[in-house]
């Protein structure tokens, strides 16, 4: 296995984390190798979350746009509602193999901490989720929905208590305990083998869709089309295509209010540099000291300061390109995909159609493209309808 991507990833780490991730690597390994864990994970993935998803064509939003075939792949109807569960399950049942009896989790909107409780509850783990304190009072019910789960909410107060020091103090964590507990990070980053187990699990995305972009279309793709917080619903589609080098791959990022404002999460569309964050050497919004810039998008799942390291080198080799959207055109996607095709997206989602609404009118006629729904919007309504005033 890789240990980077080019000159990306890596184990910028403390030397205390370094025979923890080699025992991870090992575990890893082993579980990709056993018949009785690919068929127990298979067993959850099927049975618990509701694997395969639809590969839906978007038949009346193809038409409305005009010449591109517009595929949509529904990680929205998923348990737990998105695309979050396929680590889940893959890591704590790794977790499980290990003979840890704890894990931790950390999470910025909630999302990622709700897949690791719900999951943990299933297999029977005890759960701790790190989540920054100002998170925490934006996102209450997803700490209800936790607490009901059996899992702890513990709050970050350091720093700016959002995402990036939840997963400070969850590497902290894992290095003090490692020996009865497992960190579930919940993208494609983090000090290797983190992303390379990631990409492995969400894989079933672009396994899925590619068997069934050739039954019903009989051919590949032209493009596939993912939004990119850490990135690993991205990478998770992107898998299932990267050796075919004829389907291009596009990652949406975060443009929030503007690149000129400064107000966004757009690490790949030149504003980022390359750095070192959460034990990884990739692409980072810092200033020339390196501190950590503060990042803005309208969605949660997106709002985070560095970015896969798999991407940067994809971004640097140009195998994918990087792509952003603004908050307003994500709100304008998540409306039109709602009365188009009756799907109400989550907003980080929301930026990946918002994209394919302006792409798809330069496609030549009958091009395909997949878009993947990481997530369904269930969790942006409330929110959304205070954003715009609209009574309830
Ligand atoms: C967390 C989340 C994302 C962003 O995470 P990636 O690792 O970039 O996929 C995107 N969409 C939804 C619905 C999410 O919950």
């Amino acid at each position: 296995m890789k240990t980077r991507f080019g000159e990306f990833g890596g184990r910028y780490i403390s030397e205390l984390l370094l025979p923890v991730l080699e025992d991870l690597e090992k575990a890893f390994l082993k579980a990709k190798k056993s018949k009785k864990f690919q068929n127990k994970l298979n067993e959850y993935l099927h049975f618990y979350a509701g694997r395969p998803t639809p590969l839906y064509f978007a038949e009346n939003l193809s038409k409305k746009l005009g010449k591109a075939k517009i595929y949509l792949k529904r990680e929205d109807l998923l348990h737990t509602g998105a695309h979050k569960i396929n680590n889940t399950l893959g890591q704590i049942l790794l977790a499980k193999q290990m003979g840890k009896d704890r894990v931790i989790a950390e999470t910025g909107a909630g999302q990622h901490g709700v897949a690791t409780a719900t999951t943990a509850a299933l297999l029977g783990l005890k759960c701790d989720v790190f989540m920054g304190k100002k998170d925490m009072e934006r996102q209450q019910l997803n700490v209800y929905r936790m607490k009901l789960l059996g899992a702890n909410v513990i709050p970050v107060n350091t720093g700016s208590q959002t995402l990036k020091d939840a997963i400070n103090e969850a590497l902290r964590d894992y290095a003090t305990n490692y020996s009865n507990t497992h960190y579930v990070i919940g993208s494609a980053l983090g000090p290797y083998p983190y992303p390379s187990i990631v990409k492995y699990f969400q894989s079933v995305i672009g396994k899925e869709a590619k068997q069934q972009i050739l039954i019903q279309e009989g051919k590949l793709p032209n493009y596939l089309v993912a939004c990119v917080g850490g990135g690993s619903n991205a990478i998770g589609l992107f898998s299932g295509f990267e050796k075919n080098k004829q389907v291009q791959m596009i990652g949406v990022e975060a443009g929030g209010k503007g690149i000129r404002t400064g107000l966004h999460a757009s690490r790949l569309t030149k504003q980022g540099t390359k750095g070192i964050l959460h034990g990884s050497l990739t692409y980072v919004l810092q200033n020339q000291f390196g501190q950590i810039k503060e990042t803005h998008s309208i969605s949660a799942g997106l709002d985070y300061p560095a970015v896969g390291p798999e991407h940067a080198f994809f971004y640097e080799t140009n195998r994918a390109q990087y792509v952003s959207v603004t908050d307003s055109e994500a709100l304008q996607a998540f409306h039109l995909l709602s009365e188009t095709e009756g799907i109400i997206p989550a907003l980080e989602s929301a930026h990946a159609i918002a994209y394919v609404l302006k792409f798809a009118k330069k496609c030549a006629k009958n091009e395909i493209i997949i878009v993947n729904i990481s997530g369904r919007g269930d969790k942006d309504v409330q929110f959304i309808s205070d954003l715009e005033g609209v009574q309830v």
